[in-house]
């Protein structure tokens, strides 16, 4: 995609920067954006690095709580901005302790949100988009058409929404460990990398020691394959990259993910060839089993020559079904005998765990009631 063509997306599918009352969320500004914004109304420097820090270190959802500000200037602030948070359409709990939010932004459009909690860690999928404009065919997100892209302020706010209801502020303590929630995955409603510069920012805003202080490393961005992108994600941002790969060659890949006409195999995995890792970090490779289609011998064989010496991860998904969906799951046993195969000529291959699968919380069936704007 040129550079033109990714402006040009971004804007058509803009989030809208003001609630229903006309006031700017101040959620998703750089420090200096933040400082420079305020300075436009005599408010000097340093109070804008404490109103950064009640939202991010602290947490804070209004101005009124923020201490150390003086009355009129919060009163100024609480005219003109906000630093709220989505509402809570719905919060569904799985049997497991998966929780599925729905949230409501300011023009009404809703995104899901859900945690998954673990032994050692738990994860939050954030999704990044409305809808997708790609229309891969095992994907519930992929039958909704693309409403549009969010914003930096939204996807901050499904992580800050988070850690409330967690009830895991100040940020600092992230780092002492003890918390329930340590990870974040790009993995729900849409492609975070068709939203690049959102994505970005608010992942800068996230990684920084007094931002959200979540580290690159605790941070992974799934993507399809968008091959110019990757390489400026690897630049910029350089957090842990899963590929969503799903065939080993061209004609099924195209067939089931149709970015893959626009960005081969080839392209792509030079891409993650190319991606820079530091030590002991893996890209992962997710393949969904599809029942006779892309689960024989014959195709973990070949996977293992794709993946040749990248160091991966791949993660085999047991196929979720969907209301509607053409696919069947691969049949159990025939999943773990694909897994032996990579297995043994080495690679690490574990069998994704199924979760909130009672809430249609799982990869691929977030699909949420949103409407599309008319246009
Ligand atoms: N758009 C990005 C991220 C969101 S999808 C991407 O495609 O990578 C998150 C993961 O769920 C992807 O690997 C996707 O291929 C997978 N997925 C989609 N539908 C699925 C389904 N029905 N069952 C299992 N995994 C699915
Ligand atoms: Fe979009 Fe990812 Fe679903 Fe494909 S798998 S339709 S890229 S959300």
């Amino acid at each position: 995609m040129s550079d033109s063509s990714i402006e040009k997306h971004a804007r058509v599918f803009a989030a809208p920067k003001t609630d229903s009352e006309g006031r700017q969320n101040l959620i998703g500004l750089s420090k200096d954006e933040l400082i420079s914004l305020l300075q436009e109304y005599q408010v000097p420097g340093f109070r804008a690095k404490q109103v950064w820090h009640w939202i991010y270190q602290r947490g804070v959802k209004s101005f009124d709580e923020m201490g150390n500000i003086p009355k009129d200037m919060k009163a100024f602030m609480n005219d003109r901005f906000s630093i709220g948070r989505p509402s809570v359409e719905t919060e569904q709990k799985s049997k497991d302790g998966t929780i599925k939010w729905l949230l409501k932004l300011d023009d009404g459009q809703l995104v899901e949100t859900v945690f998954i909690p673990e032994k050692t860690r738990g994860t939050l999928c954030i999704s990044s988009q409305i809808g997708c404009t790609l229309t891969c065919k095992f994907c519930h997100t992929g039958t909704q058409p693309l409403v549009r892209n969010l914003g930096p302020h939204e996807l901050l706010q499904q992580i800050m929404h988070a850690r409330d209801v967690l009830n895991e502020w100040p940020s600092t303590a992230a780092k002492e460990g003890g918390r329930d929630f340590t990870n974040i995955v790009l993995m729900g409603m849409g492609e975070p990398l068709y939203n690049y510069e959102n994505v970005a920012k608010a992942m800068k805003i996230c990684m920084d020691d007094d931002g959200l202080c979540i580290s690159k490393r605790r941070i992974t961005l799934s993507t399809s394959g968008l091959v110019p992108l990757i390489t400026r994600c690897g630049e910029e941002l350089n957090v842990n990259l899963a590929i969503s790969l799903h065939a080993v060659n061209d004609e099924l890949r195209s067939d089931i993910m149709p970015i893959n006409k626009k960005y081969p195999l080839k392209e792509l995995m030079q891409a993650c060839r190319d991606y820079p890792l530091d030590k002991k970090r893996r890209i992962t490779f997710e393949y969904v089993m599809l029942k006779d289609i892309n689960d024989r011998d014959e195709d973990a064989h070949q996977l293992v020559k794709l993946i040749g010496d990248i160091p991966a991860k791949i993660n085999l998904i047991p196929f979720n079904e969907w209301p509607g969906s053409e696919f069947a799951c691969s049949d159990r046993s025939r999943i773990e005998k694909f897994s032996k195969i990579l297995r043994d000529k080495g690679m690490d291959a574990p069998i994704r765990k199924t979760r909130g699968d009672d809430i249609l919380a799982a990869c691929g069936q977030l699909k949420s009631a949103s409407k599309r704007y008319k246009k």
